[in-house]
């Protein structure tokens, strides 16, 4: 019996995803070879790598706006450092919004200044800073557009000149933004994508060629572009099964119908935890992310009872992090609005029978 994925990340794919993903590393279509054993220099994979690519590409609006999607390695992690490397030369702005952007700005100060132009952290990071100036000779600003652990989420895009950048690893593809307005904007992709392997990076290409200092190689988003992600050997598997979420998305009617579903999600999940007086939402209600509901159950005694009620009705994935505690619900793209159902009727019943 399939459980209710409710993972962080690694975390749920469509079904019929996964069915085709399995099949391909068995045999691709017809070829006699699976997907993992054929070069990544063969037309199949190369036309694989190519729909996956432009794929990305349509779904954010950005098709001939002079943006090139790139599925690279390392994960999410590597992008910190690799997007400090591709555009720091003056300093670089950062809105520090929680773990991730935390970690984005230890890797930049590897390279050079960095100024933190807002940060949540004294609240445990349970909102969002709207208020900061980002200094003019700054040559990026670097948000969060989604803090999975602490659970909140940019709802307006900060308005500045310099090159927005994001780490937008779990929301990509959730809701429809003017994707328009990033130089760069990058999603390791097992959140709402693929499974972990792959990173996609969607870079203007004019941002690029603006630094003095040389970039390694495989952190150079030219060196990538020039030979469209296959500069090393990609990660068939990672690439291929993205590519089959995208298109999966794609025929459901792309993002704003996802977005549709989505909110449709957050508003049951939000909905029961106001007003189911045992439990308590962690993030500031304006800034409340659709993809990670974080909440905490009020009474402590009760936690035991909680958890096995969920684990008999095959709720898995809800602890929270350790950094915020509680539970945390991850709604991702591929989860079904039932298993939110199922989750919040045990929250009820737990009330009921408290
Ligand atoms: C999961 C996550 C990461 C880390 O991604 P890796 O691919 O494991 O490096 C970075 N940023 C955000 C927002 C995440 O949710």
């Amino acid at each position: 019996m399939k459980k209710h994925n409710f993972s962080a990340g690694p975390c749920i794919l469509p079904d019929e995803v996964m069915q085709q993903a399995a099949q391909a590393v068995q045999e691709l279509d017809g070829s006699g070879l699976s997907l993992i054993e054929i070069s990544h220099r063969s037309a199949a994979f190369i036309e694989i790598m190519d729909k996956a690519c432009a794929l990305a590409l349509e779904l954010l609006g950005l098709t001939d706006k002079g943006y090139k999607a790139l599925f690279l390695q390392g994960g999410a992690s590597t992008q910190f450092l690799a997007t400090a490397y591709n555009l720091l030369e003056n300093k670089g702005a950062y809105l520090n919004t929680g773990t991730w952007s935390t970690k984005a700005i230890k890797e930049a100060k590897l390279l050079g200044e960095v100024v933190e132009v807002a940060s949540s952290a004294d609240a445990n990071f349970n909102y969002i800073p709207k208020e900061y100036a980002v200094p003019a000779d700054a040559d990026y600003l670097h948000i969060t557009t989604n803090n999975t652990i602490f659970g909140t989420q940019i709802k307006a895009l900060p308005e500045t000149d310099t090159v927005l950048v994001s780490d937008s690893s779990s929301d990509i593809f959730s809701r429809q933004l003017d994707f328009s307005k990033f130089g760069i904007l990058y999603a390791g992709a097992q959140k709402n994508m693929g499974p972990a392997g792959t990173t996609l990076v969607v870079v203007k290409e004019e941002v690029l060629g603006k630094v003095t200092h040389k970039i390694p190689s495989m952190l150079d988003y030219a060196v990538h572009g020039a030979k469209d992600s296959m500069f090393n050997t990609p990660p068939v598997f990672a690439v291929y099964t993205s590519m089959l979420t995208l298109d999966w998305l794609q025929k459901l009617g792309g993002i704003k119908a996802i977005e549709a579903k989505n909110n449709a999600k957050a508003e049951l999940m939000y909905g029961e935890i106001d007003r189911n007086p045992l439990f308590k939402g962690f993030a500031a209600l304006e800034d409340r992310s659709t993809m990670n509901a974080t909440f905490t159950l009020e009474k402590a005694e009760l936690k035991e009872r909680f958890d096995s009620m969920c684990a008999d009705a095959l709720i898995s994935g809800i602890n929270g992090h350790r950094s915020v505690g509680g539970y945390r619900a991850s709604m991702y793209n591929a989860l079904p609005l039932a298993s939110v159902q199922t989750l919040v009727d045990v929250m009820k019943e737990l009330e009921r029978t408290a």
